[in-house]
Protein backbone atom coordinates (compact mmCIF):
# COMPACT_ATOMS: atom_id res chain seq x y z
CA UNK A 1 0.00 0.00 0.00
CA UNK A 2 1.16 3.50 -0.77
CA UNK A 3 1.76 5.80 2.16
CA UNK A 4 0.31 8.78 0.30
CA UNK A 5 -2.21 10.55 2.53
CA UNK A 6 -3.12 12.72 -0.42
CA UNK A 7 -3.16 11.54 -4.00
CA UNK A 8 -4.45 13.90 -6.65
CA UNK A 9 -4.62 12.97 -10.31
CA UNK A 10 -5.11 15.48 -13.11
CA UNK A 11 -7.32 17.76 -11.09
CA UNK A 12 -9.25 20.54 -12.81
CA UNK A 13 -11.51 23.15 -11.31
CA UNK A 14 -13.61 25.43 -13.47
CA UNK A 15 -15.82 28.05 -11.81
CA UNK A 16 -18.75 28.64 -14.12
CA UNK A 17 -20.87 30.84 -11.86
CA UNK A 18 -19.81 34.13 -13.49
CA UNK A 19 -20.20 35.36 -17.07
CA UNK A 20 -16.84 33.94 -18.06
CA UNK A 21 -15.81 30.52 -16.72
CA UNK A 22 -12.60 30.59 -14.70
CA UNK A 23 -10.24 27.65 -15.07
CA UNK A 24 -8.69 27.97 -11.60
CA UNK A 25 -6.84 24.62 -11.43
CA UNK A 26 -5.54 23.12 -14.68
CA UNK A 27 -4.41 19.55 -14.38
CA UNK A 28 -2.67 19.24 -11.02
CA UNK A 29 -1.27 15.86 -9.99
CA UNK A 30 0.23 15.59 -6.55
CA UNK A 31 1.17 13.05 -3.90
CA UNK A 32 1.68 14.02 -0.28
CA UNK A 33 3.07 11.41 2.08
CA UNK A 34 2.76 10.94 5.81
CA UNK A 35 5.02 13.28 7.75
CA UNK A 36 5.46 15.83 4.98
CA UNK A 37 5.33 19.56 5.67
CA UNK A 38 4.42 21.34 2.52
CA UNK A 39 4.15 25.03 1.68
CA UNK A 40 1.90 25.97 -1.20
CA UNK A 41 3.00 29.23 -2.80
CA UNK A 42 2.16 31.36 -5.78
CA UNK A 43 0.82 34.78 -6.76
CA UNK A 44 -2.68 35.87 -5.86
CA UNK A 45 -5.18 34.13 -8.15
CA UNK A 46 -2.85 31.22 -8.95
CA UNK A 47 -5.27 28.68 -7.47
CA UNK A 48 -3.87 28.07 -3.97
CA UNK A 49 -7.15 28.43 -2.09
CA UNK A 50 -9.02 26.42 -4.71
CA UNK A 51 -6.52 23.58 -4.34
CA UNK A 52 -6.68 23.80 -0.53
CA UNK A 53 -10.48 23.75 -0.61
CA UNK A 54 -10.32 20.60 -2.69
CA UNK A 55 -7.82 19.02 -0.30
CA UNK A 56 -10.12 19.97 2.55
CA UNK A 57 -13.16 18.41 0.82
CA UNK A 58 -14.86 21.81 0.99
CA UNK A 59 -15.25 21.93 -2.75
CA UNK A 60 -15.52 19.25 -5.43
CA UNK A 61 -13.23 19.29 -8.46
CA UNK A 62 -14.68 19.64 -11.97
CA UNK A 63 -12.65 16.63 -13.05
CA UNK A 64 -9.80 14.51 -11.78
CA UNK A 65 -9.41 12.22 -8.80
CA UNK A 66 -8.73 12.90 -5.15
CA UNK A 67 -7.86 10.07 -2.78
CA UNK A 68 -7.69 11.12 0.86
CA UNK A 69 -5.91 8.43 2.84
CA UNK A 70 -6.88 5.95 0.13
CA UNK A 71 -10.56 6.95 0.04
CA UNK A 72 -11.98 8.29 -3.23
CA UNK A 73 -13.68 11.45 -2.07
CA UNK A 74 -15.92 11.71 -5.14
CA UNK A 75 -17.69 8.49 -4.20
CA UNK A 76 -18.88 9.81 -0.83
CA UNK A 77 -22.21 11.41 -0.01
CA UNK A 78 -22.50 14.51 2.12
CA UNK A 79 -22.60 12.85 5.53
CA UNK A 80 -19.79 10.42 4.79
CA UNK A 81 -17.69 13.30 3.46
CA UNK A 82 -18.37 15.38 6.57
CA UNK A 83 -17.33 12.42 8.75
CA UNK A 84 -14.15 11.90 6.74
CA UNK A 85 -13.24 15.59 7.05
CA UNK A 86 -13.90 15.58 10.76
CA UNK A 87 -11.77 12.48 11.32
CA UNK A 88 -8.84 13.12 8.99
CA UNK A 89 -8.45 16.87 8.65
CA UNK A 90 -7.80 19.86 10.87
CA UNK A 91 -8.17 23.42 9.60
CA UNK A 92 -6.31 26.60 10.53
CA UNK A 93 -7.25 29.93 8.97
CA UNK A 94 -5.58 33.31 8.55
CA UNK A 95 -8.22 35.05 10.69
CA UNK A 96 -8.18 32.44 13.54
CA UNK A 97 -12.02 32.12 13.38
CA UNK A 98 -12.51 31.74 17.12
CA UNK A 99 -15.90 32.31 18.74
CA UNK A 100 -15.52 35.56 20.66
CA UNK A 101 -17.87 34.93 23.61
CA UNK A 102 -16.39 31.52 24.22
CA UNK A 103 -13.30 30.60 26.25
CA UNK A 104 -10.18 29.12 24.71
CA UNK A 105 -11.12 25.73 26.15
CA UNK A 106 -14.66 25.83 24.74
CA UNK A 107 -13.35 26.91 21.34
CA UNK A 108 -11.08 23.88 21.31
CA UNK A 109 -13.91 21.56 22.38
CA UNK A 110 -16.12 22.68 19.51
CA UNK A 111 -15.05 20.22 16.75
CA UNK A 112 -15.60 17.31 19.15
CA UNK A 113 -19.26 18.27 19.55
CA UNK A 114 -19.84 17.40 15.90
CA UNK A 115 -18.62 13.85 16.35
CA UNK A 116 -21.16 11.15 15.70
CA UNK A 117 -20.80 9.90 19.26
CA UNK A 118 -19.80 12.87 21.41
CA UNK A 119 -17.61 12.23 24.43
CA UNK A 120 -18.72 12.85 27.98
CA UNK A 121 -18.08 16.43 29.17
CA UNK A 122 -15.17 15.37 31.38
CA UNK A 123 -13.50 13.66 28.42
CA UNK A 124 -14.10 16.73 26.24
CA UNK A 125 -12.45 19.02 28.79
CA UNK A 126 -9.51 16.68 29.25
CA UNK A 127 -8.83 16.37 25.54
CA UNK A 128 -9.24 20.08 24.85
CA UNK A 129 -6.94 20.91 27.74
CA UNK A 130 -4.36 18.43 26.46
CA UNK A 131 -4.39 20.13 23.04
CA UNK A 132 -4.05 23.57 24.63
CA UNK A 133 -1.10 22.16 26.53
CA UNK A 134 0.53 21.01 23.28
CA UNK A 135 0.44 24.61 21.98
CA UNK A 136 1.61 25.98 25.35
CA UNK A 137 -1.65 27.62 26.41
CA UNK A 138 -3.13 25.33 29.08
CA UNK A 139 -2.76 28.12 31.65
CA UNK A 140 -4.96 30.40 29.51
CA UNK A 141 -7.78 27.92 29.02
CA UNK A 142 -10.41 30.18 30.60
CA UNK A 143 -9.43 33.31 28.65
CA UNK A 144 -11.64 34.75 25.95
CA UNK A 145 -10.16 35.48 22.52
CA UNK A 146 -10.01 39.25 23.17
CA UNK A 147 -7.85 38.54 26.23
CA UNK A 148 -5.27 36.79 24.05
CA UNK A 149 -2.66 38.13 21.62
CA UNK A 150 -2.91 37.29 17.91
CA UNK A 151 -0.26 34.60 18.22
CA UNK A 152 -2.04 33.07 21.20
CA UNK A 153 -5.36 33.13 19.34
CA UNK A 154 -3.74 31.30 16.44
CA UNK A 155 -2.34 28.73 18.86
CA UNK A 156 -5.85 28.18 20.26
CA UNK A 157 -7.02 27.70 16.66
CA UNK A 158 -4.25 25.14 16.13
CA UNK A 159 -5.30 23.32 19.32
CA UNK A 160 -8.87 23.29 17.99
CA UNK A 161 -7.61 21.79 14.71
CA UNK A 162 -5.80 19.05 16.64
CA UNK A 163 -8.59 17.96 18.90
CA UNK A 164 -9.98 15.18 16.68
CA UNK A 165 -6.45 13.85 16.13
CA UNK A 166 -6.31 14.56 12.39
CA UNK A 167 -3.76 13.06 10.02
CA UNK A 168 -3.43 16.29 8.07
CA UNK A 169 -3.46 19.92 9.11
CA UNK A 170 -4.51 22.32 6.37
CA UNK A 171 -3.65 25.96 6.97
CA UNK A 172 -4.45 28.85 4.61
CA UNK A 173 -1.99 31.68 5.35
CA UNK A 174 -1.88 30.94 9.09
CA UNK A 175 0.74 33.64 9.71
CA UNK A 176 -0.85 36.23 7.40
CA UNK A 177 -2.15 38.35 10.30
CA UNK A 178 0.90 38.00 12.57
CA UNK A 179 4.09 40.00 13.02
CA UNK A 180 7.33 38.30 12.03
CA UNK A 181 8.40 37.10 15.49
CA UNK A 182 4.94 35.74 16.28
CA UNK A 183 4.94 34.06 12.87
CA UNK A 184 8.13 32.22 13.77
CA UNK A 185 6.56 31.14 17.07
CA UNK A 186 3.57 29.73 15.21
CA UNK A 187 5.89 27.97 12.74
CA UNK A 188 7.61 26.50 15.80
CA UNK A 189 4.29 24.99 16.89
CA UNK A 190 3.78 23.54 13.40
CA UNK A 191 7.32 22.11 13.35
CA UNK A 192 6.75 20.45 16.73
CA UNK A 193 3.49 18.90 15.49
CA UNK A 194 5.13 17.78 12.26
CA UNK A 195 8.01 16.22 14.25
CA UNK A 196 5.31 14.29 16.13
CA UNK A 197 4.08 12.86 12.81
CA UNK A 198 1.28 15.15 11.62
CA UNK A 199 1.27 15.96 7.92
CA UNK A 200 0.92 19.69 7.28
CA UNK A 201 -0.04 21.59 4.14
CA UNK A 202 -0.02 25.36 4.37
CA UNK A 203 -0.50 28.24 1.99
CA UNK A 204 1.85 31.15 2.43
CA UNK A 205 2.88 34.27 0.54
CA UNK A 206 6.12 34.58 2.46
CA UNK A 207 9.28 32.90 1.23
CA UNK A 208 10.94 33.03 4.66
CA UNK A 209 7.94 31.28 6.23
CA UNK A 210 8.06 28.60 3.51
CA UNK A 211 11.65 27.88 4.58
CA UNK A 212 10.35 26.40 7.85
CA UNK A 213 8.52 23.75 5.80
CA UNK A 214 10.12 20.67 4.22
CA UNK A 215 8.77 20.96 0.71
CA UNK A 216 7.81 23.99 -1.39
CA UNK A 217 5.36 23.88 -4.22
CA UNK A 218 4.70 26.85 -6.47
CA UNK A 219 1.50 27.34 -8.47
CA UNK A 220 1.12 29.59 -11.46
CA UNK A 221 -2.15 29.97 -13.38
CA UNK A 222 -3.54 26.79 -11.85
CA UNK A 223 -0.50 24.61 -12.60
CA UNK A 224 2.39 23.40 -10.47
CA UNK A 225 5.48 25.09 -11.86
CA UNK A 226 7.90 24.11 -9.11
CA UNK A 227 8.04 21.35 -6.53
CA UNK A 228 11.20 20.98 -4.46
CA UNK A 229 12.52 19.94 -1.08
CA UNK A 230 13.76 22.80 1.12
CA UNK A 231 17.52 22.88 1.48
CA UNK A 232 18.81 24.45 4.73
CA UNK A 233 15.48 24.37 6.41
CA UNK A 234 14.96 26.95 9.17
CA UNK A 235 14.33 25.70 12.70
CA UNK A 236 11.95 27.99 14.57
CA UNK A 237 13.50 27.36 18.01
CA UNK A 238 16.92 28.44 16.68
CA UNK A 239 15.57 31.52 14.93
CA UNK A 240 13.67 32.57 18.07
CA UNK A 241 16.83 32.18 20.16
CA UNK A 242 18.67 34.43 17.69
CA UNK A 243 15.89 37.02 17.89
CA UNK A 244 16.05 36.95 21.70
CA UNK A 245 19.81 37.45 21.62
CA UNK A 246 19.41 40.41 19.30
CA UNK A 247 16.75 41.92 21.57
CA UNK A 248 18.89 41.46 24.67
CA UNK A 249 21.91 42.99 22.94
CA UNK A 250 19.81 45.93 21.80
CA UNK A 251 18.66 46.56 25.38
CA UNK A 252 22.26 46.56 26.63
CA UNK A 253 23.58 48.89 23.96
CA UNK A 254 20.43 50.99 23.57
CA UNK A 255 20.40 50.27 19.83
CA UNK A 256 17.17 49.18 18.12
CA UNK A 257 16.83 45.40 17.63
P1 LIG B 1 -5.30 32.13 -4.73
O1 LIG B 1 -5.76 31.52 -3.46
O2 LIG B 1 -3.99 31.61 -5.22
O3 LIG B 1 -5.30 33.63 -4.68
P2 LIG B 1 -7.84 31.20 -5.81
O4 LIG B 1 -7.85 29.74 -5.77
O5 LIG B 1 -8.59 31.94 -4.75
O6 LIG B 1 -6.34 31.72 -5.90
O7 LIG B 1 -8.42 31.68 -7.21
C1 LIG B 1 -8.00 31.15 -8.46
C2 LIG B 1 -8.85 31.75 -9.56
O8 LIG B 1 -10.20 31.32 -9.43
C3 LIG B 1 -8.91 33.28 -9.53
O9 LIG B 1 -8.94 33.74 -10.85
C4 LIG B 1 -10.20 33.56 -8.81
O10 LIG B 1 -10.73 34.80 -9.20
C5 LIG B 1 -11.07 32.40 -9.26
N1 LIG B 1 -12.08 32.01 -8.26
C6 LIG B 1 -11.84 31.59 -6.99
N2 LIG B 1 -12.99 31.27 -6.36
C7 LIG B 1 -13.98 31.51 -7.24
C8 LIG B 1 -15.41 31.37 -7.20
N3 LIG B 1 -16.03 30.91 -6.10
N4 LIG B 1 -16.12 31.72 -8.30
C9 LIG B 1 -15.50 32.16 -9.41
N5 LIG B 1 -14.16 32.31 -9.52
C10 LIG B 1 -13.41 31.99 -8.46
MG1 LIG C 1 -6.20 32.42 -1.55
Amino acid sequence: MSSAVVKIEDLHKIYSSGEVPVHAVRGVSLEIHRGEFLALMGASGSGKSTLMNTLGCLDRPTSGRYLLDGVDVAALGRDALADLRNQKLGFVFQGFNLLSRTTALENVELPMLYARRPLAPRELHARALHCLDIVGLAARHDHFPNQLSGGQQQRVAIARALVNEPQILLADEPTGNLDSKTSVEVMGVFQKLNDAGITIVMVTHELDIAHYCKRNLILRDGRIVRDEMVANRLVAAEELAKLQHAEAAAKLTGAPA
